[in-house]
């Protein structure tokens, strides 16, 4: 469906994006996850028409987008900050679009009765955007970008705004809109939570690349860099010194290396640790700070590593924990 081959820009000679390919597929919803300032809404605005790649391209059912201008590309944008028409009841803001392309008066009426149930709002067509909430905004925004049946749908951090339990609410209703409509999505964020629950896809975008594309699945359980580590939140990144094959020194114990490289003694490596019961590693630390989690507690150690127990331990206590070791490096 949506295809981008290399696409370069750069803004007052500093490069943003050097090089981004990817693709998206019928029904699929991608994720696209970056750092604040990585070229995230740039990207979707080159996508949209709204700016030019200096080069590469954008391609939609295999035919490059060059030449189309933005209204006819049948792409639809949902921003952060809604977007809405203020003077516009909800019905029109519904409607807008489907105006636009000259929809008979009984088609609009029938298509927004159905996009304000399909979001959940029925019988909100007479109310003012300003007396709605910002969870009802986000909801008539996504009405909207819907309601033209556009062939892919953006999503610029779109949930921002909104605070934690309506965000998640929100974020199933629209992982199951977006399933149901089957039209492709990217949706934009710079949080790692929001991304594995609505994406069948993750795209990391760093340093004007994408360094990791795969299922929720394959990058949590390989997310390939340190870099990537970090950005998904899968903290406890720790360094460590080569001493054989298979081992390298750590700052918590001598732990096993299991890596597709080979690595010289003596050489420097990033290993990701991962608390389980089956792992075969065991290390010490010492308990710096211990936080109540819901249903367990969240023990801070040295090097800015965390694991969870089910019982709190002291302050100043050596506790020991299973952890299976990742290489990243
Ligand atoms: P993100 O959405 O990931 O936060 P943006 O795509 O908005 O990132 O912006 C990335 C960088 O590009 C920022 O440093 C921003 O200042 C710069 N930038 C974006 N648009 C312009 C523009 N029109 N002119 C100059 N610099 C821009
Ligand atoms: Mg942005």
């Amino acid at each position: 469906m949506l295809e981008l081959r290399n696409i370069v820009k750069s803004y007052e000679n500093k490069p943003l994006l050097q090089g981004v390919s990817f693709s998206v597929s019928k029904g699929e919803t991608v994720c696209l996850l970056g750092a604040s300032g990585s070229g995230k809404s740039t990207l979707l605005r080159i996508i949209a028409g709204l700016e030019f790649p200096e080069s590469g391209h954008v391609l939609f059912n295999k035919i490059d987008l060059a030449q189309t201008p933005p209204h006819i590309r049948d792409f639809g944008l949902v921003f952060q900050d809604y977007g809405l028409f203020p003077h516009l009841n909800i019905f029109d803001n519904i409607a807008f679009g489907l105006r636009m392309r000259k929809v008979s008066l009984v088609k609009i009426n029938s298509r927004v009765t159905e996009m304000l149930e399909l979001v959940n709002m029925q019988g909100f067509e007479k109310r003012k955007v300003t007396d709605l909430s910002g969870g009802e905004q986000q909801r008539v925004a996504l009405a909207r970008a819907l309601a033209p049946q556009p062939r892919l749908l953006m999503f610029d951090e779109p949930l921002g705004a909104l605070d934690r339990t309506l965000k998640e609410d929100l974020l199933h209703e629209l992982r199951s809109i977006l399933h149901k409509t089957k039209i492709p999505a990217i949706y934009v964020t710079h949080d790692q939570d929001e991304a594995f629950t609505i994406a069948d896809r993750i795209l990391l975008l760093h340093n004007g690349e994408i360094i990791r594309d795969g299922t929720p699945d394959e990058v949590w359980k390989n997310p390939d860099s340190v870099y990537a580590a970090r950005m998904l939140g899968l903290g406890n990144v720790i360094d460590g010194v080569v001493i054989s094959a298979n081992k390298a020194k750590t700052e918590v114990g001598i732990l096993s290396l299991n890596c597709k490289h080979r690595h010289a003694k003596g050489e420097p490596v990033s290993l990701l640790l991962k608390q389980s019961d089956d792992g075969i590693d065991e290390i010490k630390l010492k308990v710096e700070d211990v936080l109540f989690k819901r249903d367990q507690f969240e023990i801070k150690a040295r090097s800015g590593l965390v694991i969870h127990m089910k019982d709190a331990p002291k302050i100043g206590q050596i506790i020991r924990v299973r952890v299976k070791v990742e290489c990243l490096a």
